[in-house]
């Protein structure tokens, strides 16, 4: 099936064709399309495979992807796919060029997890551009799993990392344009937040997650998100799936969001059910505090060991991309509220 057809089947061909909530059965016939086009059946038979968040993850999963043709781990090719969007000055949201905070430094939260439940992190680290492989060595190189600015920082330097400054032009500007008013108010899908969280399957049927960011613009000084913490920005079961987030970070902290998804694919659900279910208990919490959602955005994305995937949003606008051996598509996620 070639990828209009493809998108044909599955109702997403046209502009229009956002998934609203209710259309769990269009969705779920998207997940079987994926699974039949991952290969024959089997637990083992799909990887390699790798999804990731919002559409630069299309040119990363793509890496990956081929990383993993060639022999590569699924955390090795996790981590190199998501190094390319840390490197990459014109993406703002995630490593050098990323957004700074409200005193006009740029703090990168990371997190990486492997199938055996190996995890290693670093949050608010300062520069460092590849603050996944950092966090990576923190998973290997310490008695640690979690290093927190100044000390991530020093753990860098120690290990060679280079230091230089993160801050471009572009991402100053926008700081002191800001500085005019100095309002806190992260706007949904307008991209003065997002984040890389990158999954991946190997051939070997292991599993590995990354998930990197420079968090809120305009932030606190000193504030993490839920990227850098395992459990809410990323979780791995190498027996069952994994799943990452991306958006409010508060939120998902507050829900353990990504181990929720994972748990639901634990007991049962598909990663799609899954996904979905984690952004209603958001949105619930937000009901039952009172507190207003229309400015936020959360999404997750999810894998499970047989190729099947998902992806569902509080609100229009997320995307995220699914690299297969049949090639690489960005697909736009359902979402729950219009
Ligand atoms: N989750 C990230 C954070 O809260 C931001 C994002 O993904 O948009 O730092």
């Amino acid at each position: 099936m070639n990828r209009s057809d493809f998108l044909k089947t599955i109702g997403l061909g046209a502009l229009g064709s956002l998934i609203a909530t209710e259309a769990t059965g269009a969705t779920g016939a998207r997940n079987q399309q994926l699974v039949a086009r991952g290969g024959a059946a089997g637990a083992r038979a799909f990887g390699p495979m790798s999804i990731g968040t919002w559409p630069f993850a299309e040119h990363t999963t793509r890496a990956s992807l081929e990383a993993m043709h060639k022999g590569s781990s699924a955390l090795d090719a996790v981590e190199l796919g998501v190094k390319i969007c840390e490197a990459d000055p014109r993406e703002r949201s995630v490593g050098l060029g990323g957004r700074p905070d409200r005193d006009g430094r740029v703090t990168l939260d990371a997190c990486i997890m492997d199938h055996l439940g190996n995890i290693g992190s670093v949050a608010a680290c300062e520069e460092v551009v590849h603050v996944s492989s950092l966090a990576r060595a923190v998973m290997e190189r310490t008695p640690h799993v979690m290093l927190v600015g100044d000390g991530a920082t020093q753990f860098a330097r120690e290990q060679g990392f280079p230091l230089q400054n993160l801050l471009v032009p572009e991402s100053e500007a926008e700081w002191k344009k800001w500085l005019e008013k100095a309002e806190y108010k992260p706007i949904p899908n307008i991209e003065n937040h997002d984040t890389i969280g990158q999954l991946t399957l190997d051939a070997e049927g292991r599993l590995a997650g990354c998930c990197t960011t420079s968090g809120m613009a305009f932030k606190m000084h000193g504030r993490v998100g839920d990227s850098p913490i395992i459990g809410a920005g990323l979780y791995v079961d190498g027996e069952v799936g994994a799943a990452t987030a991306t958006g409010h970070g508060e939120e998902v902290i507050r829900t353990v969001g990504s181990f929720r998804v994972v748990a639901a694919m634990k007991a049962g659900k598909s990663p799609q059910q899954a996904c979905e279910d984690a952004v209603r208990e958001i949105h619930q919490l937000f009901v039952r505090r009172g507190k207003p959602w229309a400015d936020t955005q959360i999404g997750f994305i999810a894998m499970d060991l047989n190729g099947h995937v998902g992806g569902f949003a509080l609100r229009p606008g997320f995307s995220y991309a699914v690299a297969t051996k049949d090639g690489v598509e960005v697909l736009p996620a359902p979402f729950m509220i219009a």
